[in-house]
């Protein structure tokens, strides 16, 4: 059976992760969060107090930084450099930072770099919101994944709420909202379909039901 490269791209807060993640173990497959790279850049860009829109300022910094995703013992791992950032970078503000240094061309170009090298070989479920679109536009199969966003940021809001991060339901859905907005509106690699993506909403459907259908999609895919 062939191996693949499975894109999923979507709003933030669609499931991607979550789905992703199952699948990936489904299939013996390489799970990669590319959102979380993203977001390793900008927790270092804060702490270093970069202005987070100027790709100038940003240039440096990504030169002189390594990101990098270890697969531990049941959850993968996102490492900065030596340091293992995994929890620190998911909160609401670094989603939105995220959100902010990815609009910046230098970032996009030192992550895509790394993201094509771990996608090459195959064997791999990628997910973020150009995976179908840039990073690998060639791949077989694609999902474009979505949700209302009230239901996306009330998923969002529950897994602030279940890890002790206080937030507030109607700001977390303006953020899902501002960064849904921001994401399909910059210049470089918005958020957007892929002509060839199958889209999934997974509104009504529980986590199992939209894995078995992607898996189904994958494995008659991969066995053409
Ligand atoms: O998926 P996650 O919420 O972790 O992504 C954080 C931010 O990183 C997104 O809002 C988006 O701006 C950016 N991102 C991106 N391209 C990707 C993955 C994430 O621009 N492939």
């Amino acid at each position: 059976m062939k191996k693949l490269i499975v894109a999923i791209d979507g709003p933030s807060g669609a499931g991607k992760s979550t789905v992703g993640k199952l699948l990936a173990k489904e299939l013996g497959y390489l799970y990669i969060d590319t959102g979380a790279m993203y977001r390793a850049i900008g927790l270092k860009a804060v702490r270093e107090g970069i202005e987070l829109k100027e790709n100038d300022s940003l240039r440096g910094l990504c030169a002189r930084t390594d990101v990098r995703l270890v697969q531990g013992e049941g959850s993968l791992r996102v490492y900065l450099d030596d340091e293992d950032v995994s929890d620190s970078i998911r909160t609401p503000e670094m989603g939105m930072v995220a959100s902010a240094v990815s609009a910046q061309p230098c970032v996009r170009e030192r992550l895509l770099e790394l993201q094509r090298r771990l996608g090459e070989g195959g064997g791999v479920v990628l997910e973020g919101r150009d995976i179908g679109t840039v990073v690998f536009p060639e791949a077989k199969v694609k999902f474009y994944l979505d949700a209302k966003v009230e239901e996306r940021a009330r998923r969002r809001w529950k897994e602030f709420m279940e890890k002790g991060i206080e937030t507030d339901l109607q700001k977390t859905i303006e953020d899902v909202a501002k960064r849904d907005y921001d994401d399909s509106h910059r210049d470089i690699a918005p958020l957007k379909r892929a002509s060839d993506a199958v889209v999934v909403d997974s509104s009504g459907l529980s986590i199992n039901e939209v894995v078995a259908l992607m898996k189904e999609k994958v494995l008659k895919v991969a066995g053409n």
